[in-house]
């Protein structure tokens, strides 16, 4: 694959471009209204039921829903389910659920390829008829043998020439199990000297003693993709039918199958499929992820599945403008996965509500406070976001700041906590501190400090400037959660490329998970709902895991960190 790794900068002034001009997709489609070659727009999602759907698959599925939206039409979700050894109910379920959660609307549409097979079959035989498909006995390696390269032709099978009535008859009984696995195949009689490899006698049927998840023990014989895919196209009405461009050499033997049968045709155009940084985008190599252990399920928090980054606490929102401001192309490049965290970032901005949660807790005593006393301090929700209102929250003698917030010996320009320093505590007071307690081991275990009463809120009345604002939970009133912190789940951006008789494995980045436990929260997310989001004040944004998380255990995923590399970045590719 030819693919250019483009810049931060580059890819926003692409989306600024885009943002002017209509994708080539939007064109091609309006010139098919405005020529009268179609009156109306029909497009489809066709996933295979293979596996998880990912974050490409977002992409392809703003496309096609999008373009049906824009243009008035409707938008089929298709299941392609030709290949039973690899497909499950499972996958169905999970994919319409997902496709579901990204708001996308296929209303009652869902249809499934293996409602087409006793179709597909007719022309099958219809094309047997016409002397344009044959019978081959050959096995699969001996087919893949003779298909020739780029420069050389390939080979006639012995078989090609078989006459129409011993190919019906031989295709009949295949259909009725009369031959073990792979001894024979329906081939389509094309051109062995093509120069498109696609269209040299490919294969249509296979024999494959398998149950199907939906037609159970009917078939045995199964349709190859290539065959079944402009079928399903045709039966269904689509006038764009909207894909990858791994397919655009595959356009000319859609054709030929529509063309030799007669039937409508859709107008197929192809877009850059997405890479992403630091991430693998395939189902094959994602399931090995699972299957193998080194991730905890389609659902893990760092895989790039729609799943994944739901749980992670990514929103469909985020998800669906990240795909529009790729945009669409027409050839291939690598997408910075920190564009996709920015606007996750955006969007949670808006709309998570601030709370304040201590992650690797440290005491720190107020020596001047009154012993037993609890003020509640009212804390703002959300500044982007006045509607949300405020809460109240718990302050007291003893309180947990992080560790990282108190320096015995202050590195040059640390302005957080140390022996002398004066900070504010947010929402709260300021306080001054006054020395530290350490264990038998030299570590730092608790911070004593005086408050400044006259500080309340936050403000001081003789105009006194402090230079950090740090977070805090009141240590009687804190309740105790797991948070669970996500790096990458490779350590390089592009994880394929290895040397010969490595693994991409190699690439999994060691640190991509860590767990701390005893984390001290504030005590309103006692009642955090599963999937709930927030943003911990000077942390980041996080989510309430929705599949361990319990009442009492609470635990967090880390959606992603407060600091944007991305919007640097980008302001500096708009200057
Ligand atoms: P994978 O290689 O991950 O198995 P696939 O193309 O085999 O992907 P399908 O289930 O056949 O997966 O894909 C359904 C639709 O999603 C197709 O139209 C395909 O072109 C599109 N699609 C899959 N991956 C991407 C991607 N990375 N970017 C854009 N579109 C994609
Ligand atoms: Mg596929």
């Amino acid at each position: 694959m030819s693919t250019s790794h483009s810049p931060l900068s580059e890819t926003v002034a692409e989306a600024t471009r885009s943002r002017r001009a209509p994708d080539f997709i939007t064109q091609a489609i309006q010139e098919d209204l405005a020529s009268g070659r179609f009156d109306h727009v029909a497009t489809r999602f066709p996933p295979e039921p293979n596996g998880y759907l990912h974050i490409g698959h977002a992409k392809a599925m703003c496309i096609d829903f999008g373009m049906a939206e824009k243009f008035g039409g409707r938008c089929n979700l298709r299941f392609d389910d030709t290949n039973p050894a690899k497909e499950e109910q499972e996958y169905v379920d999970a994919i319409i659920e997902d496709v579901r959660w990204m708001g996308f609307d296929f209303g009652e549409r869902v249809y499934f390829a293996s409602d087409y097979f006793e179709q597909m079959y007719e022309w099958a035989e219809d094309l047997i008829k016409k002397g344009r498909a044959y019978v081959c006995d050959l096995s699969p390696e001996e087919v893949s043998a003779t298909r020739g390269t780029l420069t050389q032709p390939g080979t006639e099978s012995p078989y090609r020439n078989r006459c129409v009535e011993e190919n019906l008859d031989l295709f009949r009984r295949m259909r009725a199990g009369e031959f073990p696995e792979g001894s024979r195949t329906l081939r389509a009689k094309i051109d062995m000297a093509h120069p498109n490899l696609n269209m040299r006698d490919p294969v249509m049927y296979r024999i494959l003693h398998r149950e199907h998840h939906r037609t159970g023990k009917k078939w045995c014989i199964y349709p190859m993709y290539d065959w079944a895919h402009g079928l399903e196209d045709s039966i269904e009405g689509i006038t764009h039918s909207l894909c990858s461009l791994e397919y655009e050499n595959h356009r000319p033997l859609y054709d030929w199958f529509l063309d030799q049968l007669g039937i409508y045709h859709p107008r197929q155009i192809e877009f850059a499929r997405l890479n992403m940084t630091y991430t693998v985008l395939s189902k094959r190599l994602l399931l090995q992820l699972v299957e193998e252990g080194y991730v905890s399920g389609w659902d893990d928090p760092r895989m790039p599945t729609l799943r994944g980054l739901r749980r992670r606490g990514y929103t469909p929102q985020a998800i669906r403008t990240f795909c529009e401001l790729i945009g669409i192309a027409k050839t291939d490049s690598v997408v910075d996965v920190a564009l996709l965290e920015h606007c996750v970032r955006e969007d949670l901005n808006k709309s998570a509500p601030r709370v304040m949660a201590v992650l690797r807790p440290l005491r720190l005593v107020i020596d001047n406070y009154p012993e037993g006393k609890v003020e509640e301090l009212e804390a703002i929700n959300n500044p982007e976001d006045p509607g949300a209102g405020t809460r109240r929250v718990p302050f007291s003698k003893v309180l947990y700041i992080e560790q990282d917030d108190f320096r015995e010996s202050p590195p040059a320009k640390y302005y957080r906590l140390y022996p002398g320093n004066e900070v504010r505590l947010r929402y709260a007071y300021y306080v001054r501190c006054t020395h530290c307690v350490k264990d038998a081991q030299g570590n730092v275990v608790e911070v004593h400090c005086t408050y400044d009463p006259a500080t309340r809120g936050g403000q001081s009345a003789d105009g006194r400037r402090v230079q950090a604002t740090l977070h805090w939970v009141s240590a009687a009133h804190a309740v105790e959660g797991e948070v669970r912190l996500y790096d990458r789940l490779f350590k390089c951006a592009d994880p394929l490329e290895v040397a010969p008789g490595h693994s991409f494995i190699e690439n999994l980045n060691p640190h991509s998970l860590e767990v701390l436990r005893g984390c001290k929260l504030e005590p309103s997310l006692a009642k955090a709902a599963a999937g709930a989001r927030y943003q911990f004040e000077r942390l980041g944004y996080f989510c309430v895991d929705s599949a361990d998380s319990r009442p009492g255990a609470l635990v967090f995923n880390r959606t992603v960190a407060l600091k944007d590399t991305w919007a640097k970045i980008a302001r500096k590719g708009m200057e």
